[in-house]
């Protein structure tokens, strides 16, 4: 056992603060990592507020983990120490059941550990803590390559953002042509009009923010919809192939679905409050809505060789991590651009 610094929280109303937590040693199996970048995803915010309830406190969160490998154990040959790597919204799974084999270890059915705020199978009710620290050990099942050349600060959110939108556009098919509208423009939908314009589809930004319209062409977006604007879900209605839903608050679904054309998809990777749905918002145009959820440890891996091929980063606000609890003041206000990164050098610093 040995003792990092990080950043937690004691309740759902009190700030982040330095707090100290435990590692185990490395075991057999795993990989510890000193950390150098951390992302900074609103599901750390809901987690810390306990939006979702059944948040365990203290809580550590982050799981847009980027680091340098500096000990593995004696049965793992796949990573060596001083290795770039990076680790996402798990650390464990039961590697059994027929998700886990289908490499889908985000919906094993003994359920996925996850990189903060879940039983570790390690210990003995240990609460596993999450990135806003200096360091970290995984078993080496959940570590990811991050391929030669990429910048790690912007690198690191596409552990989270990056494969909760590449996984929905890459299993429905999105390629070139595809008339794509991403919702919401935060570290999720920046991440969305990145990959779907690499995928090579034709890419709207419906957005709240009026402001939000420059960036949103500067980051690749072929057009953009502001939804204060009067009459614009009816002038776009029946548009849109495939609709990516990223909003962090409740929004009436209802209104995006009518901007489906016959056929088109809508899923959401959003995780607000329940907001209902209207049967008839499906049966004409016999329109779909699904979910999403993260991706697998094998496709995490070919979400960042199609980013590192495509040149896709994160655009990024590197911050030191005394400034997360205004960071997160920010975020509840949709002022992210477009994701914060905490540079880990800053922690203990203070
Ligand atoms: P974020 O950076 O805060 O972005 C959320 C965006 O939603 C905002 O920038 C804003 O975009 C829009 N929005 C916020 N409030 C709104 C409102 N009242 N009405 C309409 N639009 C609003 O958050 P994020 O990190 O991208 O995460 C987004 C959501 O995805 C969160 O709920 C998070 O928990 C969830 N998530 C899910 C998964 C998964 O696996 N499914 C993974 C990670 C995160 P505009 O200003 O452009 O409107
Ligand atoms: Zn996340
Ligand atoms: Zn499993």
């Amino acid at each position: 056992m040995s003792t990092t610094k990080a950043y937690g929280a004691e309740s759902a109303t009190s700030p982040l603060k330095p707090v100290t937590i435990e590692r185990r040693d490395p075991g057999p199996h795993d990989v510890a990592i000193d950390i150098a970048f951390c992302g900074v995803c609103h599901s750390d915010l809901h987690a810390v507020r306990d939006d979702w309830g059944g948040t365990r406190y203290p809580i550590v969160p982050g799981h847009e983990i980027v680091g340098t490998v500096t000990a593995v154990g004696n049965e793992v040959s796949r990573w060596q120490v001083g290795q770039t790597v990076g680790v996402g919204c798990m650390v464990n799974s039961c590697r059994t059941c027929e998700a886990c084999q289908e490499h889908e270890e985000q919906f094993c059915e003994t359920g996925m550990t996850a990189t903060y705020n879940s039983i570790d199978k390690h210990g003995d009710g240990t609460v596993t803590k999450g990135g806003y620290s200096n360091h970290i050990v995984v078993d080496e099942h959940f570590v990811l390559r991050i391929p030669e050349g990429m910048p790690l600060d912007r690198t690191a959110p596409l552990l989270c953002a990056g494969i909760t939108t590449y996984s929905p556009l890459h299993r429905h098919g999105v390629k070139a042509g595809t008339k794509v509208g991403v919702v919401g423009l935060g570290g999720l939908g920046h991440m969305g009009v990145k990959i779907a314009k690499a995928m090579g589809a034709h890419v709207t930004m419906i957005s709240h923010s009026a402001s939000k319209q420059a960036d949103a062409e500067r980051l690749g977006a072929d057009d953009f919809l502001l939804t204060k604007d009067e009459g614009v879900f009816k002038r776009n209605a029946k548009r849109f192939d495939f609709i990516l839903d990223t909003v962090s608050a409740a929004h009436d679904y209802n209104a995006y679905l009518g901007m489906l054309g016959r056929g088109g998809t809508m899923v959401l990777v959003g995780l607000p409050e329940a907001s209902p749905i209207a049967a008839g918002s499906l049966i004409h145009r016999r329109r779909q809505l699904a979910g999403s959820l993260i991706g697998g440890i094998k496709e995490t891996q070919e979400m960042l060789d199609f980013c590192a091929k495509h040149k896709v980063f994160s655009d990024i606000e590197l911050i030191p991590i005394h400034q997360i609890n205004g960071a997160y003041e920010r975020m509840l206000k949709s002022d992210v651009r477009y994701r914060f990164v905490i540079d880990m050098k800053t922690l203990g610093q203070d």
